[in-house]
This record gives structure tokens, sequence and C-alpha cells, in this order.
């Protein structure tokens, strides 16, 4: 009997080593993972760059409070900094204490101007910004806030792609638009340049925050370093997690000048946020991922995975409806219940993992070799004509 709790609907299966894009059980099966720990193992498992950093980190220093300078997290910040739209940066453990960073942020940006009246939030139906009390109420979905009431007052939410109630909802009382770029967990739905554009256009002109959830999206995971830089749109305030630690736990927020006026000291704090250790991963994880060679690697290979993937869709019209996403956040949407299909991958040896609306996800590592993206399309191609 297992004493770990049941929330988690877990696959009967363990690994006890994992290399580049590969998982291996005790027994030494193979697998090709594009799970890589949903997009958090952005450089694939076990990098030696990664290793050789937390090895040399470890034997200085792991871990001294926030009352004192860490230049280990001083150094991220500037390069976050240098890189993006952001003036300021928070380091937090995860991605929803990010996205909870996120609303703090816009909330006491308004109390400090004075506008304490100006604390909602409006955000996406059954969008994702994780786990905690806000960040459930925040994505509005029935099934995460079932029972866990009462309710996180001070959220707003239209369907995806309802711009007539996203307008109709901004009132006096609103502070901010929250919304992930591309939406991970509700099915790899992105939010068009144009529309994005829009929301920014929307915000300026009712004087309100944008905030970008790109905790899922961002890091290079769509070739860009953010998601939202393909639309030029520079947002207020920008989560992060996942994919900037490479596997250890890293969240951060980064913010522009104005709305980091109102995080005043005292006002927001984590024990274990920034500390040495995460700081020196994170750090050689950016170096690596913001190269413009790396970039352009990526976008060179999930462009080769995109257009194989379609025309399995084309070969198999009855079971693949569309192959969504960006770079390598890709979504291949069934007609059917997906849980068969991705047992099946598993079967022939490569891990997805599902998304809402019958979605297959489908995250390599971005360092991923061409030769394992062929690999993977040839268990795919196998297990559709299966299904066929
Ligand atoms: C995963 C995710 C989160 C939550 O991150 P955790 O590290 O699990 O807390 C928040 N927002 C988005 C878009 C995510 O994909």
């Amino acid at each position: 009997m297992s004493n770990l709790a049941k929330n988690y609907n877990r696959k009967k299966i363990s690994f006890s080593k994992g290399q580049g894009s590969f998982l291996y059980t005790a027994n030494g099966t193979k697998y090709l993972d594009f799970v890589q720990g949903i997009a958090v193992n952005s450089l694939g498992h076990a990098h030696p760059k990664l290793i050789k950093a937390m090895n040399n980190q470890s034997k200085k220093l792991w871990h001294v409070s926030n009352a004192f300078i860490i230049p280990e997290g001083e150094l991220l910040a500037k390069k976050l900094a240098k890189k993006t739209f952001a003036d300021y940066v928070i380091f937090q453990n995860s991605g929803t204490e990010a996205t909870e960073a996120a609303i703090k942020i816009a909330r006491r940006y308004f109390y400090s101007i004075g506008k304490p009246e100006k604390n909602r939030i409006i955000c996406i139906k059954n969008s994702f910004h994780g786990r905690t009390l806000a960040a459930i109420f925040a994505s509005g979905s029935k099934k995460m806030t079932e029972g866990f009431g009462p309710k996180i007052q001070g959220f707003d939410h239209f369907n995806f792609g309802d711009h007539k109630k996203l307008k109709k909802l901004i009132n006096k009382k609103t502070a901010a638009i929250m919304v992930e770029t591309i939406m991970g967990e509700g099915g790899i739905k992105e939010i068009p340049d144009w529309c994005i554009r829009e929301l920014r256009k929307l915000c300026n002109k009712k004087k309100i925050l944008l905030i970008l959830d790109e905790v899922q999206c961002g890091i290079g995971r769509t070739g860009d370093f953010f998601a939202f830089e393909k639309s030029k749109v520079k947002p207020d305030i920008v989560p992060i997690a996942k994919g900037i630690g490479g596997g250890f736990p890293i969240g951060a927020v980064l913010m522009n000048k104005k709305v980091a006026k109102g995080m005043t000291a005292g006002t927001h704090g984590s024990t274990f946020g920034g500390n040495p250790l995460a700081m020196r991963i994170g750090n050689t994880v950016l170096d690596i991922i913001s190269k413009k060679s790396f970039l352009k690697t990526i976008k060179i290979n999930s462009t080769y995975f995109h257009s194989e993937l379609n025309k399995t869709k084309n070969k198999f019209p009855k079971i693949i409806k569309e192959i969504r996403g960006r770079g390598f956040l890709i979504g291949m949407v069934l007609y059917k219940d997906q849980s068969n299909f991705i047992q099946a991958l598993m079967k022939n040896k490569l891990l997805t993992i599902r998304a809402a609306e019958n979605v297959v996800r489908i995250l390599p590592p971005l360092n991923v070799k061409k030769n394992e993206i062929n690999q993977a399309l040839k268990i795919i191609n196998k297990v559709c004509s299966e299904f066929d």
C-alpha cells in the first residue's frame, strides 16, 4: 500500500535514471520522454552543464536568507531584465507562487497609487494558473475549486475568445487581465498575436495591467524566449517557472518599473525563493536557452516536427483532428478521448501527457535531436495505424 495520498492518478511506472531525451526504468527499459516533467526539464535529463553548476555550488553555499544579498540572484535578475521587458524580478519556488505574486503585485500597485478599490483580476474560464487557493479561483475551473470554498473573491471570467464579455467585465474595480499566452493544461490554445496586441491596447485604454502567465509557454518553449515576444507586446507582469530551473524548482515574477513601485520592503517574501543553489542553476539554464543560435535551432526542429505531425494528421484524418501549438509546446487533438492513445504510445516507449479537449501534449526537451523527433514520429504513426 502506498502512503502517498491519492491526489494523483499515477501511471504504474517509475524511473531510476534519465539521460537527455530518455528515461530508464530500474530494469533498463528505455523511454523517449516527451513529457520532461511537463516542460520542466527544458534541457533534458542530466545535462552536463547543469550537473557541473549544481555540484560546484553545492560545495560552496546552498541557502542563505533573503535578509542578505544573494549575488547569484542579483545576476539572474540582471540577465532577465536585460533580455526582456522587465525591470525587476522576485524569485519564488513554483509556478503557482509566481502567479500569486503577480496577483499581489497588481493589487498592490493600485493600492500604492491610492486606488485600492481596483483589485479584481479578469481571467479566462478554465485556464490554469496553479493550485494555491487564489490560483484555483483565478482559473475559474469547477473541477479545481470544488470543495475548496469559501470562494476567494476578486476574479471575473470570460470564455476563451469571447471579446464582448471581456470588455463588459472591465469596470472601475478592475486591476488587471491575466491570461496564459498559450493555454497549456487547457489544451494548447494560443492567443493569436493580434489578440495579444488588442489586449495591450485595451489595458492601456482602461488603465489596467496586463499579466501574461508564461509558466509553461515561456523560457524558449516556443522558439522565442517568451511566447508573447512574437506579438511585440510589452506586458506589465509575467510569472515564470517550469523551464527556468531545468528540473530544479524555481519560480519568478517579472515586472516593469511602474508596478514594482508598490512592492516596498516587507510586502512580499519567500524563505526558499532565490537561494544560491537555485540561482546558480537558473543562471546556467538561462545562459544556454537565451542564446540566439539555441533558440533558432528550436524553431528549425520544431517546425519540422509540426510539419511531419500535420502529414500524420492528413494520413489519419479520422484519428487526429488538429495539430496545435508553437515550437515544442505541441497539442495533438484527437477525435476521441486521448487516454488509450497515450497508453499505446507509452507501450511503444514514447511518453506524452494529456491536456484538456482530447489533447495529447507533446513536450520534448528544447535540445531534442532530430533523430529523436523521427523516433517519436515513427511511434505516433504506428499507434495511429493501430487505432485506424
Ligand atoms: C504549471 C503551471 C502553473 C503552476 O505551476 P506549479 O509549479 O505547478 O505551481 C501556473 N501557470 C501555468 C500556465 C502552468 O502551466
